[in-house]
């Protein structure tokens, strides 16, 4: 097996400023592809980009605000532009929101659409049609467990990640006519800033402890810890690989196994 599975590879990964994105960008650039990492905060991407450049790495930031459609073009653009052409595209740019849903305004629902779902189908879109032409090609979408079933006070956020699970498995047989793999893949709760906000939110509304709402995340996973990062960004990795090609429209939980249907 070559140590450099991805060599020649070109790859976007959306939300790649920090957490699971940024881990993506490490590992997918690590074997061996050029990446492009896009986001909205311009000085975060830029120092990810840096950083991983400084290891080696051929990794490039472009700013990118996925729910508008036209910053989306204008990526597609430019990382084709940069890179030749874009074979693997990783849509891990995502926001988390939780309320009661008497609480949730209609805003609030819109947004958390706006950016996990519509941003995910507009860069998809953009994407995967010249993957398709070329006959390789790899989409990988971040859902999350609440893709796969409900909890309280997540309606909203629920309700888009199981969109994002949808939308993987209807694309995935439009895209499977060559070599291109359309896949989603299923955290449970990861150790990134989201989660550090969500321990925050946690012990802010129920008046915990930031230690007890920590506690109360752990205690959701059958190994009583937090996902890292690079779990998510290895499987994600060998979904690109060559040897996953017959792995489509499939939706891979990575969370110790608190989910087993
Ligand atoms: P972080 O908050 O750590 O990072 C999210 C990334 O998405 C940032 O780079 C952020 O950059 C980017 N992003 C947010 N909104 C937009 C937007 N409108 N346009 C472009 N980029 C955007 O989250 P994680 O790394 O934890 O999460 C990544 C994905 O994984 C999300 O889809 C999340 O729902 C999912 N997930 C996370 C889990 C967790 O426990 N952390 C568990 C399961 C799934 P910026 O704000 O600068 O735009």
């Amino acid at each position: 097996m070559s140590a450099r599975p991805l060599d020649g590879r070109r790859a976007v990964v959306t939300g790649g400023g920090r957490g699971i994105g940024a881990a993506v960008a490490r590992v997918l650039a690590g074997a061996g592809a050029a990446v492009v990492v896009a986001a909205r905060t311009e000085p975060e991407i830029d120092d990810t980009a840096t950083r991983l450049r400084s290891e080696g790495l051929d990794v490039h930031a472009a700013p990118c605000d996925v729910t508008d459609a036209a910053e989306v073009e204008r990526l597609a653009a430019s990382a084709n532009e940069r890179l030749g052409g874009v074979d693997i595209l990783v849509n891990g740019a995502g926001i988390a929101f939780s309320a009661p849903l008497r609480k949730t305004t209609l805003a609030e629902w819109e947004r958390v659409f706006a950016v996990n779902v519509t941003g995910t189908f507009l860069c998809t879109r953009a994407f995967l049609p010249p993957m398709v032409e070329r006959g390789w090609g790899r989409v990988v979408n971040i859902a999350s467990v609440a893709g796969l079933a409900g909890a309280k006070y997540i309606s909203a956020y629920a309700a888009s990640k199981h969109a994002v699970v949808g939308f993987t498995r209807s694309v995935a047989e439009e895209a499977a006519t060559g070599g291109v793999t359309v896949n989603a893949i299923c955290p449970g709760y990861v150790d990134t800033p989201m989660t550090v906000d969500s321990i925050a939110r946690i012990a802010e509304s129920s008046g915990r402890s930031l230690e007890e709402a920590r506690a109360a995340i752990l205690a959701t996973s059958p190994q009583r810890r937090l996902i890292q990062p690079e779990e998510v960004a290895r499987t994600v990795a060998w979904l690109c690989e060559e040897e996953a090609r017959g792995v489509n429209g499939q939706v891979i939980v990575i969370d110790g196994g608190g989910l087993r249907a």
